[in-house]
């Protein structure tokens, strides 16, 4: 509980207390899924495995493989390449996955592990299928970045490994989602159907970490992008990348490498990012908007409408990714609610002055903050209050403690489940924002405020 937290702040330097992020391994672990038949491995000691997998299942309620180097002190000392080469052959033997794809640990970075050396053995030694690519790999070390580094790490990965240029274009659009959840995924496929756009996504974990219960347990479920989707995106006319943290630097990499031209944008969240996104697959793909699209979008706008009375001059708390945080913002902004204090425990200066790009002109005073944390975020709030805090699981104990309206939103939510099965991005997305946002605050009111203003009606 966080009751005894007090106002009065003081300087930090190296300490974080309730960091808003966690470690690159999870993030890659997560990409990695978005492979059909991929087994996700972790090079390191079982510990990080189990915390990585547990962190990731209870979030998505699904269970999360992943295998693990099983580091022992004998490795820990002079580095894991026995114990990579081992498990390589185990994995294909036992568990006869499409692909394998490593990431590194604190531990394996710290000794400095040369896993593609590693590969190629293993390879040469006949511990891998030699019929196509088998293994990929990304360094992911902790020390540095957050879990939507790893992603973006292990994205890149994909490229690297797998995509190529035949010189034959393919009429179809790449979209690199970014660090979102699987129903998230699932709603910009469906975005990108309506529209007719014939898109290959990567990764893709819809249909893997929300895969329906059948009765029939499988290792390996239907979604993911193939190895060959993956392959085939160096002939693709276009990348859509959706996060200037999670997936513009893989965009970048397979213009890079393929000659693929890229938009980055933001996540679609709220109304002008998924104008955005819809604009670019238009645009991209030569299609035309849909009238369900426009029918939607408006629907949208007509509940913004009713209830903007509601929204208007809100004082908001917002913390969490970064790619996700600054898509919100914006978002806040066309509700015109007031994002007070900003933050993500992630670094990169983009992140402020980004923010600070949309909020200069309609809340010049917000607080706006990279690499922070949940204790800061705190002291803030009891400085002065807010009438909203929306961010992952973690800020209940702030919610709690202040008596605030909160909505949860990002990664990771472990104390609820509607995330896992209904998307926070697209036209629909903001409509369950809003939701999520007026239930909160009208719960609230609903306790607390005196008799003559309970109202039936709002
Ligand atoms: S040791 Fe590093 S990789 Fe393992 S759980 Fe801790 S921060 Fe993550």
């Amino acid at each position: 509980m966080l009751n005894g937290t007090t106002a009065e702040i003081k300087e930090r330097s190296a300490l974080k207390i309730n960091p808003a992020k966690t470690c690159q391994p999870i993030g890659a672990m997560y990409a990695s899924l978005g492979i059909h038949g991929c087994m996700p491995h972790s090079h390191g000691s079982q510990g990080c495995c189990s915390y990585h997998r547990s962190h990731l299942t209870r979030h998505f309620k699904d269970p999360v493989i992943a295998t693990t180097s099983s580091f022992t002190e004998g490795s820990s000392v002079f580095g894991g390449m026995a114990n990579l080469i081992q498990a390589l052959e185990n994995i294909f033997t036992i568990y006869k996955p499409e692909i394998v794809a490593v990431h590194t640990t604190c531990l394996s970075e710290v000794i400095g592990d040369d896993i593609p050396t590693m590969i190629k053995k293993a390879v040469e030694e006949g511990k891998v299928p030699k019929d196509k690519v088998r293994v990929i790999h990304a360094n992911t070390p902790s020390f540095v970045g957050s879990h939507v580094t790893g992603f973006s790490n292990m994205v890149t990965a994909m490229i690297k490994y797998l995509s190529v240029k035949t010189g034959e274009t393919r009429d179809q659009i790449n979209v690199i989602p970014g660090y979102i959840d699987a129903s998230d995924m699932r709603e910009l496929k469906r975005l990108a159907a309506a529209l007719g756009v014939k898109i290959v996504m990567f990764p893709d974990t819809s249909d893997v970490l929300d895969s329906p219960q059948t009765g029939v347990y499988e290792m390996y479920p239907k979604g993911g992008a193939t190895v060959e989707q993956i392959a085939s995106a160096g002939d693709s006319v276009a990348t859509v990348a959706l996060g200037h943290f999670g997936s513009h630097p893989s965009a970048i990499a397979l213009d890079e490498k393929c000659n693929v031209p890229s938009v980055l944008l933001e996540l679609p969240i709220g109304i002008t990012n998924t104008d955005k996104y819809i604009d670019a697959l238009r645009s991209c793909a030569n299609a035309e908007v849909p009238a369900s699209i426009v029918q939607e979008r408006g629907r949208l706008l007509d509940v913004v409408g009713d209830m903007s009375q509601y929204f208007f001059g809100k004082r908001v708390a917002v913390f969490g990714d970064p790619d996700q945080v600054i898509a919100l913002t914006q978002f806040l902004v066309e509700l015109d609610m007031q994002p007070v204090y900003v933050i993500t425990g992630s670094q990169g200066n983009h992140f402020e002055s980004r923010v600070h790009e949309i909020l200069k002109d309609h809340t010049p005073n917000a607080k706006i903050k990279q690499a922070s944390d949940l204790f800061e975020l705190h002291q803030w709030i009891k400085q002065e209050g807010v009438d909203l805090l929306i961010g992952n699981t973690y800020g209940k104990y702030i919610a709690r403690a202040e008596n605030i309206p909160f909505v949860r939103f990002g990664f990771p939510i472990l104390d609820r489940i509607s995330h896992r099965v209904f998307p926070s991005v697209g036209y629909q997305g903001a409509l369950r924002l809003i939701d999520k946002m007026i239930d909160a605050m009208f719960d609230k009111k609903d306790r607390e405020c005196s008799e003559e203003y309970f109202e039936l009606v709002q």
